[in-house]
């Protein structure tokens, strides 16, 4: 039997009408709604790409995603097995430790990945207290999307996108703009942990793993200016090991460089994230200590002293190296008085000096800059 044919009425075509304008509406909606977001989505990637340093960068990652997104927080776990970025953090750091309070560096790669069910895509769902707190090192709530941050040779980190709403990040919804955007950080941060490297490497010294004389120049200028515009203390150490020579002479010079690199870990391990210790050449240190007074510089080098003079260094075929220290000790107070000379070749001569005068007192001695007598 042929259909009959359709023959609507007013009242059912003006139903009709109505409904295909809503369905119109909401596509057009959609559409302006997806137009958005990849506005954004684009957005946040060009911030990225064009971040300066590796610093910058690691903010687009965090503030600026959080900004973009209108997430309330935004944390990032980086694997650092070699202590490399934290080194490169620390080292381009003005002030605290450097790492900025959203990042966690997690030294153990397999500590990082065991608590990822997902390490190739991102996972949207729920914030968990016992799997997520401790590797993105917060509390939080509501729901979260955790994106692996993939590199040619494995995960650099995770990046948690956070919440409140609980609704937000559900398991099911379309996650290609996060996961595109999750493989241009991971880019972008290879490229700028390069960059930083390659030039962190004409700052350091190849033989101890500090600071360069060329760095110790440019931080002493910034930290002396730093000390001066805010009226605290820079302090200063210059550390010469004694006798050094007759350590070469005796043990040959190989022995004598690993009794330098020793000397450099030790003084490294008593050193807050903020100092700046040198090789200022041959067998002498120079430590830049921000916001420190000469009485806690004075006890600080006195407790290297003790530790070198204590512990003597066990060196590959040669037994143990008995090695002591001659430090000077040198203070700049920062003032607001417009005509106090910010001079670091001062500072670093002052304490150059002390040295001088610990050696001639008969060494092993901690001396500070303008005392008569040293400082024990
Ligand atoms: P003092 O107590 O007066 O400081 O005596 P010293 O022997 O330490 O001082 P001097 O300046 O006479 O000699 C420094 C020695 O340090 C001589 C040099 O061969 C040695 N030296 C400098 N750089 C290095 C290095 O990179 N490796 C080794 N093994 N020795 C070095
Ligand atoms: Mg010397
Ligand atoms: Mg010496």
């Amino acid at each position: 039997m042929a259909n009959a044919p359709y023959n609507p009425t007013d009242h059912e075509l003006a139903r009709e009408n109505r409904m295909l304008r809503g369905l119109l509406d909401t596509v057009r909606d959609d559409a302006a709604h997806n137009y958005e977001v990849m506005k954004r989505f684009q957005s946040r990637a060009l911030a990225l790409l064009n971040a300066k340093d590796l610093r910058d960068l690691l903010r687009q990652i965090t503030a600026g995603m959080r900004r973009s997104f209108s997430l309330d927080t935004s944390r990032l776990l980086l694997v650092d097995p070699y202590a490399v970025v934290g080194d490169l953090l620390r080292a381009t750091a003005s002030q605290d430790d450097g790492v900025p309070r959203d990042i966690e560096l997690c030294p153990n790669p397999v500590d990082a990945h065991a608590r990822f069910s997902d390490t190739h895509s991102p996972w949207l769902g729920p914030w968990n207290d016992v799997t997520h707190a401790p590797v993105f090192g917060a509390r939080l709530s509501g729901s979260v999307a955790l994106l692996p941050l993939r590199q040619p040779d494995g995960v650099a980190g995770f990046l948690c996108l956070q919440s409140n709403d609980p609704q937000r990040f559900q398991a099911g919804y379309q996650t290609d703009y996060l996961a595109n955007l999750a493989r241009i950080c991971a880019v972008c941060l290879e490229n700028a942990v390069n960059r930083e490297r390659l030039r962190l490497v004409g700052l350091t010294d190849s033989l101890t793993g500090l600071y360069n004389r060329r760095h110790l120049q440019h931080r002493l200028a910034q930290e002396m200016t730093r000390a001066q515009r805010y009226g605290q203390t820079l302090a200063c150490l210059f550390i010469d090991a004694d006798h050094f020579k007759q350590i070469n002479d005796r043990f040959g010079h190989p022995a004598g460089d690993q009794v330098l690199v020793s000397l450099a870990q030790r003084l490294r391990r008593r050193l807050r994230a903020s100092d700046i210790p040198t090789r200022y050449g041959g067998e002498e240190f120079a430590v830049l200590l921000p916001q420190t007074d000469a009485g806690s510089a004075t006890q600080l080098a006195e407790q290297i002293r003790q530790e070198v003079a204590s512990e003597a260094i066990p060196v590959e075929g040669q037994g143990e190296i008995a090695v002591t220290v001659s430090i000077g000790v040198a203070a700049f107070e920062g003032s607001s008085e417009p005509d106090a000379d910010p001079s670091g070749e001062r500072l670093l001569a002052a304490a150059d000096e002390a040295v001088y005068r610990a050696k001639s007192a008969g060494r092993n001695q901690v001396w500070v800059a303008g005392d008569d007598a040293a400082a024990r």
